[in-house]
C-alpha cells in the first residue's frame, strides 16, 4: 500500500483512523512459514492480544493460522471468526480454575502455567489433554550473553519445580500433549534462544504422548531502518534442524508450534492523525494532533519509538518537531523528529501501529476509540466504526433521582 492511499483513506473515514494493510500481514506469515520449511508439522498461533478485531481474526483464519489467546473473551472472538476450537490455544496467566474449565468445556488447547491450577484441573478433568507453561529462566542479555534469570517471573512454572509437576502429573494420572514456553522478550540473539529450546528439550523427555512443543514468541520487528531485527530464516533453519533430530530421539513426529503476535501485525498497522495545533514555544515547535495516549499508549508506557511521517506534505523541507497529543496530561509521541514541514490540518502517520496499539486503546479524557481500516486488494474496507457518544454513555448508571441540584447561591448585595 501507498502514502497516497493512507491519504485517501484520512479523507473518506477522518482522523485518527488506524489502517492495516492485509497484504504485509500475509507476506509476514509466508516469510514465517517459509523459514521453518523444513519441519514436517508447523504450527502458527496468531497471538490475538496485538490486534484482536474480528476481520483481522478471520484474515489470519484465511491464512491458515492457528491463534494463541490469553482471556476467555479471546477464545469466544476467535470461535466467532471462524477458528475451530481445535486451532486455538488458551495461554492465560493468573485467571480462575473456572475460566480454564469454561475454555476446555469449547474444546480448545489447554495452556496451565501453575502448579495450583494444575493440580485442581487434574484432579477433576484427568483426561483433558494439557500443555504446560514453563520458565526456563532463560532471557537475552545484551549480544550474546546467557543469563539466567526471571526467577522471580510470574509467568510459567520453573523448571526448578518439575519434580513437583511430574509428581502431579502421575498421581493425577492427567495428559499433557505439549510443552511451551514464551518469555516475553526479543529474541535478538539465536543461540541464546536455541540454549532456551534445549531446556524445552530436556523438559519434554519427561512426557510420553507429547503432540506439540510451542516455543511461544518474540519475534523483533524493526521500527525504523537499519533497527536490529529477529533473523527468523536463520532461526527457522537451526531450530528445524536440532527440532527434526529431537523427534527423532522422541521417537515420534511432533508439532513446532510459534505464537507470533507483533511480527505478524506490527508493520501492516498506519496510525493517521491529523495537526490541529503547531505551537512555537521558546525552544520547541510541538505539532499537537487530534489523539493522545489514548489511542496509542506504547511511547508513553514502553518508550517506543514510532516512525512518524507527513503524508500531506512528503516533498517538504524537513524540521525538527515534537508530536504531542490532546490528553490533557504529558502525552509525547515523539520528541524532536525530524518531518517534513507540517502545517496545521496535515496528517501525519505513525507506523508499526498495528500491534497493542488499537487493543490499549481507552476513552481516556471521555474521546471516541478511533475507527479501523483494512487495506484488501487494493480497497479500503471498514473493520471498526469510530465511537460515538452513546459508546461513552454506554453501562453507565445515571443515578440522577438521588441528588438534588443546590438551589443557585444568590449574590448579597
Ligand atoms: C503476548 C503473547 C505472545 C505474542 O508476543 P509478541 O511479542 O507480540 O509476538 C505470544 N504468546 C503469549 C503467551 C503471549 O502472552
Amino acid at each position: 500500500m501507498k502514502p497516497n492511499h493512507l491519504v485517501s483513506i484520512a479523507k473518506t473515514y477522518g482522523a485518527p483512523v488506524y489502517v492495516y494493510d492485509a497484504e504485509k500481514i500475509s507476506a509476514q506469515y509466508q516469510r514465517l512459514t517459509s523459514a521453518f520449511k523444513d519441519v514436517q508439522s508447523l504450527r502458527l498461533n496468531y497471538a490475538a492480544k496485538a490486534l484482536s478485531n474480528i476481520s483481522i481474526l478471520r484474515l489470519m483464519n484465511s491464512l491458515g493460522s492457528g491463534l494463541d489467546t490469553v482471556s476467555i473473551q479471546e477464545v469466544n472472538l476467535g470461535l466467532m471468526a471462524g477458528f475451530r476450537p481445535e486451532s486455538i490455544i488458551y495461554t492465560p496467566n493468573g485467571v480462575s480454575l473456572e475460566e480454564i474449565e469454561e475454555a476446555a468445556a469449547l474444546g480448545v488447547q489447554i495452556n496451565i502455567d501453575n502448579l495450583s491450577i494444575l493440580e485442581q484441573f487434574g484432579a477433576k478433568h484427568p483426561d483433558v489433554p494439557v500443555c504446560i507453561r514453563i520458565n526456563p529462566h532463560v532471557m537475552a542479555g545484551g549480544n550474546s550473553n546467557i543469563s539466567v534469570g526471571h526467577i522471580d517471573s510470574k509467568f510459567g512454572i520453573s523448571i526448578h519445580q518439575i519434580p513437583h509437576l511430574l509428581r502431579i502429573v502421575e498421581l493425577t494420572n492427567m495428559k499433557i500433549n505439549g510443552i511451551h514456553m514464551h518469555t516475553g522478550s526479543d529474541i535478538l540473539d539465536i543461540d541464546v534462544f536455541l540454549y532456551a529450546s534445549e531446556i524445552l528439550f530436556e523438559t519434554a523427555k519427561n512426557f510420553k504422548g507429547l503432540e506439540f512443543i510451542d516455543f511461544g514468541s518474540g519475534f523483533k520487528v524493526p521500527y525504523k531502518e537499519g533497527d536490529i531485527q529477529t533473523n527468523v530464516e536463520e532461526l527457522g533453519k537451526k531450530l528445524s534442524k536440532r527440532f527434526n533430530q529431537f523427534c527423532e530421539e522422541y521417537g515420534q513426529p511432533l508439532t513446532l508450534a510459534f505464537e507470533p503476535g507483533k511480527f505478524l501485525v506490527s508493520e501492516a498497522g498506519y496510525f493517521l492523525t491529523k495537526v490541529n495545533v503547531v505551537k512555537q514555544t521558546t525552544s520547541t515547535v510541538f505539532a499537537q494532533v487530534d489523539s493522545g495516549f489514548n489511542h496509542l499508549i506504547r511511547p508513553m508506557l514502553y518508550g517506543a519509538k514510532h516512525e512518524i511521517v507527513n503524508i500531506s506534505n512528503p516533498k517538504g523541507r524537513e524540521r525538527y518537531y515534537s508530536v504531542v497529543g490532546y490528553i490533557c496530561e504529558t502525552d509525547t509521541f515523539g520528541n524532536n523528529r525530524r518531518i517534513n514541514e507540517i502545517a496545521e490540518g496535515d496528517i501525519l502517520a505513525f507506523k508499526n501501529a498495528g500491534a497493542y496499539c488499537f487493543t490499549m486503546a481507552s476513552n481516556y479524557n471521555s474521546r471516541y476509540r478511533p475507527a479501523e481500516v483494512l487495506w484488501y486488494q487494493g480497497e479500503a474496507h471498514l473493520i471498526r466504526e469510530r465511537e460515538t457518544f452513546d459508546d461513552i454513555l454506554k453501562n453507565q448508571v445515571d443515578v440522577k433521582d438521588l441528588f438534588n441540584p443546590l438551589p443557585q447561591a444568590v449574590v448579597q448585595k
